[in-house]
């Protein structure tokens, strides 16, 4: 089965460059679009199978748009992303069509909840066998958001080690810089620094090694970055 595909409608560049950084990191293939007809012309193009949409835009507002796509009888589900937090703004929003509405500024991890649960509503859930990529001595699941340990225990884990993994296991075996993973996960948050991916790693072992001073899967490739080596069949 294919990734989720996104289109992302924002015109403020930070925010479109922090939302799809941080949806390529939950592993979803993004497109972005900065105003009005460029996102009802990708939206019409179909191959979208959920729409962040900004409300302010240059040329037609992102409530027309939602319009004009439910007219055309489009079933895409439409969350709108968006500073205008009256109540009669929601209203119009939801009435336009819109499955949900998050205001801004919002909490990254809200967002990707809202995310994960329109998706979900739409069909997008996979079998749990597919889901769960192998990690050392235990596995990951990216839409739970759950590890198994290398004890087997199973737990929750957070966003930023589930987007160190995601870009380890798309590497395929091959390096990945400590600068992108500080790019592609820590974005434009304040002050990360190398270290910080250092200690993350440093969580990941501990979960994933049977000797977390003895890495066999999560390794250092030095002055580099870090690689994920496949699971040792036994
Ligand atoms: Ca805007």
């Amino acid at each position: 089965m294919d990734l989720p595909r996104i289109l992302v409608v924002e015109d403020e560049p930070r925010i479109a460059r922090l939302v799809c950084d941080n949806l390529e990191a939950e592993g979803y293939r993004v497109a972005h679009a900065a105003e009005g007809e460029a996102a009802l012309r990708a939206a019409q193009d179909g191959g979208i199978d959920l729409i962040l949409l900004d409300v302010m835009l240059p040329g037609i507002d992102g409530f027309e748009i939602c319009r004009r796509l439910r007219s055309g009888g489009d079933r895409v589900p439409i969350l709108f992303v968006t500073a205008r937090d009256l109540h009669p703004d929601r209203i119009e929003g939801l009435m336009a069509g819109g499955d949900d509405y998050l205001v801004k500024p919002f909490q990254l991890d809200e967002l990707l909840a809202r995310v994960h649960a329109l998706l979900r509503r739409a069909g997008w859930t996979q079998p749990v066998e597919g889901r769960r990529i192998e990690v050392g001595r235990g596995w990951v699941d990216f839409e739970r958001a759950e590890a198994q340990d290398a004890t087997g225990e199973v737990t929750g884990i957070t966003s930023k080690e589930l987007g160190i993994l995601r870009l380890l296991v798309d590497a395929n075996g091959g390096v990945v810089s400590r600068s992108t993973i500080l790019d592609v996960v820590w974005g434009d948050e304040a002050d990360p620094t190398p270290r910080t991916v250092d200690n993350f790693i440093v969580r990941l072992r501990k979960r994933f090694e049977s000797d977390p001073a003895q890495p066999d899967h999560l390794m250092t490739v030095r002055g580099i970055g870090y690689r994920l080596r496949a699971p040792i069949s036994t």
